[in-house]
């Protein structure tokens, strides 16, 4: 199975906007590299303020992104900061991190506020 990566860094973070947003729900939101239903969201954040990152990621093509700074919404699970890769990799697979092209403007690192 060779799947080719044709979603770019802004088509991921439209897709993660949707899927933020629908929080705590899980919308029926398809992949936009594979089509396929198959995307997850993790969180991992500190306990006082909820606030840290999260990984965004397809299960079927193993494509995604990383959101750098983000607040974990109220009713989402998350894993605590300090949560070792080991541990982490038990729900998190290695996936192929998509990033924003080198040109791309800083400001689009910022986390979007919903
Ligand atoms: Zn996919």
């Amino acid at each position: 199975m060779a799947v080719v990566q044709h979603a770019s860094y802004d088509d991921w973070r439209r897709v993660y906007g949707d899927v933020y947003e629908a929080l705590p729900g899980r919308p029926d939101t398809p992949c936009p590299n594979c089509g396929h239903k198959a995307l997850r969201l993790e969180f991992v954040a500190r306990e006082s303020d909820r606030i840290g990152y999260a990984m965004f990621w397809c299960d079927f093509c193993r494509f995604g992104i990383r959101i750098s700074r983000t607040w974990v919404p109220t009713g989402v699970p998350f894993h605590a900061m300090g949560t070792t890769p080991e541990e982490l990799r038990k729900t998190v697979p290695e996936y192929t991190v998509v990033y924003p092209p080198p040109a791309a403007d800083p400001e689009d690192f910022e986390e979007v506020t919903f």
